[in-house]
């Protein structure tokens, strides 16, 4: 049974799909990539069929071999382009075609509301703030804000994709 699209599923990826996690935590998707561990591990598809387990997350792989050992918790990854990936995911109900602003693209880490010193302290940030609204990563201390992920992706979400 595939789970609900309006409940977190929960991602791990392998090595192949650093495009695709970053995409996944601008969805708000809770997404862990393998990029983030120690190289060299020889047992590392091993690792990642265990933490998929423990954790309850759906393995991502683009390895026939390590998708098949992972049977239900594991998706083989069809193609190389990202958007082609995020399809694949939506197709298969594991997650839904939106844009929130919940987890750090770059750590995974949930953000929360950005203080007026944070806000402000950005160089980064938007000269004019009327209407935006700021959100931070306490590891990263990085600001983001609605709009920040780029017009490219949130168009790409919208409009290239269906679900
Ligand atoms: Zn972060």
């Amino acid at each position: 049974m595939l789970p609900d699209p309006s409940a977190e599923t929960r991602f791990l990826t392998d090595r192949m799909l650093g495009t695709l996690s970053r995409y996944l935590r601008f969805m708000g998707y809770d997404t862990v990539s393998a990029n983030g561990f120690a190289e060299g591990n020889a047992k590392e598809d091993t690792l990642l069929l265990n933490l998929a387990l423990q954790e309850n997350r759906i393995l991502l792989t683009r390895d026939t071999e390590l998708a098949a050992r992972g049977k239900g918790q594991a998706v083989l990854m069809k193609s190389d382009d990202v958007m082609e990936q995020v399809q694949q995911l939506i197709d298969r109900g594991l997650i839904a075609r939106r844009l929130r602003m919940t987890r750090c693209s770059l750590c995974n880490t949930e953000l929360r509301e950005a203080t007026p010193d944070e806000t402000e302290d950005a160089d980064y940030a938007p000269q004019d703030k009327n209407g935006l609204t700021f959100f931070w990563c306490v590891q990263c201390s990085k600001l983001y804000w609605n709009g920040s992920h780029g017009r490219h992706i949130s168009e790409r979400i919208e409009q290239e994709l269906k679900g």
